[in-house]
């Protein structure tokens, strides 16, 4: 058995064209893990949203990328990242524009972001939905 000899000259050309080694796994990684992705946030999308409206969404009307989940029900459109989950409303001055709410964990958070939460454009700031009292 000969012992093996590794001087620096041996370290340095340790793979000297992949410096980016930690890209490729984590890009192979997202890849591989893509379907398991879409079917995982497809089904965790329609239980979260049957759990807060009682509507029964068809997997195959959740629009999802991997990452996000995109769902409708009457006119309310959900997002749901991971589990994170957050409903999508226009401005509620000029009734244009996409804003995610606050996170909503139960009933009480789709409640909020139903009602008390009122998205607003920087521009629509002025508008005060809410009489809030002077101290
Ligand atoms: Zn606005």
């Amino acid at each position: 058995m000969q012992a093996q000899i590794n001087g620096t000259a041996g370290l340095a050309t340790l793979e000297p064209v992949q410096p980016l080694g930690w890209q490729a796994a984590a890009v192979g990684e997202y890849e591989r893990t893509l379907p398991t992705r879409h079917a995982d946030l497809r089904t965790q999308c329609a239980a979260r949203i049957l759990a807060l409206t009682g509507r029964q969404i068809s997997p195959v009307n959740i629009y999802t990328d991997g990452r996000l989940a995109v769902a409708g029900v009457d006119g309310a459109t959900f997002r749901l990242y991971h589990s994170y989950l957050v409903l999508v409303r226009s401005s509620t001055y000029c009734g244009t524009g996409h804003f995610e709410s606050p996170e909503i964990k139960d009933l009480a958070d789709f409640g909020h972001a139903l009602s008390a939460w009122h998205p607003l454009h920087e521009d629509c700031e002025d508008y005060s939905p809410e009489d809030l009292p002077d101290f």
